[in-house]
C-alpha cells in the first residue's frame, strides 16, 4: 500500500479531529434574529417557527438576559408592527416611537455591549407589502425606494444601532446608505450589513408568518435574485463591495454554499454573513421531531459546513442552543 494513502492516523483522536477545521464555531460568530412587536408586553409564539416568539419591548429583559449570560454577542431586529398604519412608502418604519427604535434604545439601555444589527426594509411597513416603492404603472421606482430606504437605516442609526442591514435588494440602496450615514456623522460609527446574494426562496415562509410580510400582490422575483443565478450574486457581491458594503451576506445558506464559497473568493478582504433562514431551521427541527437525524448533531454539521464554505458571521435561531452546546 502507497504510504501517503493512509489518513485515518490524522484523525483518530477527538482533539486530531478538531485541528482538522480550518476556521471553528465560536460563540461570537453567532448573530439572534428577533422579532419585535408594537404590544409592549407581548410574548406570542410563531407556530411554523419551532420556539421562537414575537416580542414586546418590556419582555426583553426577561427573554435575552440569560442568553446575555450565557455568552449572546449580537442580536438582529425585525420589527413587527400589528397596530400602524401602513401606506405606500412604509411610514412606520421609522416611526420614533416603532418597535425595533425603542427596542434598540431599550436593549443599548439593559446592555450597553451587546452588539445591535437591525434589518432595514419597508414590506412590514407598506400597504402593499413589497420592499420598494412604485411608479404608478405598478413597476419598481428604484430612486426614491434607495432614499427611503436610506432614511430608515439612518434612523435606526440615530436610535443606536450599531450595525444596519438593509435586506430589500432594492439596486442603489448600498451607496444611498453609506451615503447618509457618512452626510450624518455615523460613518464610523455604524456598520453596514449587504443581505447581498438573497435569492428568492421557498424557505422563508414561517418568516413571514411570524413578520407578516406576505405581498399584497404579487411575489419578490423582480428584486430577489432567482436561485439559478450564479453570475448575478457574484455581480450582486461585487457591486456591493463597490458601494460600500461592510459586511457581505448571502441569504439564505444551505443551498447556497457555493454562492458563499464565491463570497468569500470575491469578497475576501470583509467579514462574511449568511442567514440561515427561518425555513432552513424549520426543516432542520421537523426531521429531527420525524426521527430522521439527532437535532443537536445536525445543528452543528449544518453550521459548520456554513463556516467551513467562509462565514464568519451565522444568523441562525439556534443561536440560543449553541450557547448551551458550545459550552459542553
Ligand atoms: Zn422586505
Amino acid at each position: 500500500m502507497d504510504i501517503s494513502s493512509i489518513l485515518q492516523g490524522g484523525y483518530q483522536h477527538p482533539l486530531s479531529r478538531s485541528w482538522q477545521a480550518q476556521r471553528t464555531l465560536t460563540k461570537n460568530m453567532l448573530m439572534y434574529p428577533i422579532f419585535i412587536t408594537d404590544d409592549p408586553d407581548a410574548h406570542v409564539e410563531i407556530a411554523s417557527l419551532p420556539s421562537q416568539c414575537r416580542w414586546g419591548v418590556n419582555k426583553l429583559e426577561d427573554f435575552l438576559g440569560p442568553l446575555v449570560k450565557k455568552g449572546l454577542r449580537s442580536v438582529i431586529l425585525f420589527g413587527v408592527p400589528l397596530n400602524c398604519n401602513k401606506d405606500e412608502r412604509g411610514t412606520p418604519a421609522d416611526d420614533p416611537n416603532g418597535p425595533v427604535i425603542a427596542a434598540i434604545r431599550k436593549i443599548r439601555s439593559l446592555w450597553p455591549d451587546l452588539y445591535i444589527a437591525c434589518d432595514v426594509c419597508l414590506c412590514e411597513y407598506t400597504s402593499h407589502g413589497h420592499c420598494g416603492l412604485f411608479r404608478p404603472d405598478g413597476t419598481l421606482d428604484q430612486p426614491p425606494s434607495a432614499a427611503r430606504i436610506a432614511e430608515v437605516a439612518l434612523a435606526y442609526a440615530r436610535a443606536g444601532a450599531h450595525c444596519v442591514a438593509p435586506s430589500d435588494m432594492m439596486d442603489g440602496r448600498i451607496k444611498a446608505i453609506k451615503r447618509a450615514l457618512i452626510d450624518n456623522g455615523y460613518g464610523n460609527k455604524v456598520t453596514l450589513m449587504s443581505y447581498s446574494a438573497k435569492f428568492a426562496s421557498a424557505l422563508y415562509g414561517p418568516f413571514r408568518d411570524a413578520a407578516g410580510s406576505a405581498p399584497a400582490f404579487g411575489d419578490r422575483k423582480c428584486y430577489q435574485l432567482p436561485p439559478t443565478a450564479k453570475g448575478l450574486a457574484r455581480r450582486a457581491i461585487k457591486r456591493d463591495v463597490n458601494e460600500g458594503a461592510d459586511i457581505i451576506m448571502v441569504k439564505p445558506a444551505l443551498p447556497y454554499l457555493d454562492i458563499i464559497q464565491d463570497a468569500k473568493e470575491l469578497a475576501s478582504d470583509h467579514p462574511l454573513a449568511c442567514y440561515q433562514v427561518s425555513g432552513e431551521f424549520a426543516m432542520i427541527v421537523a426531521g429531527a421531531r420525524a426521527g430522521v437525524y439527532d437535532l443537536r448533531t445536525m445543528a452543528f454539521e449544518t453550521v459548520e459546513s456554513l463556516v467551513r464554505a467562509g462565514c464568519t458571521l451565522i444568523l441562525t435561531y439556534f443561536t440560543p442552543d449553541f450557547l448551551e452546546w458550545l459550552d459542553e
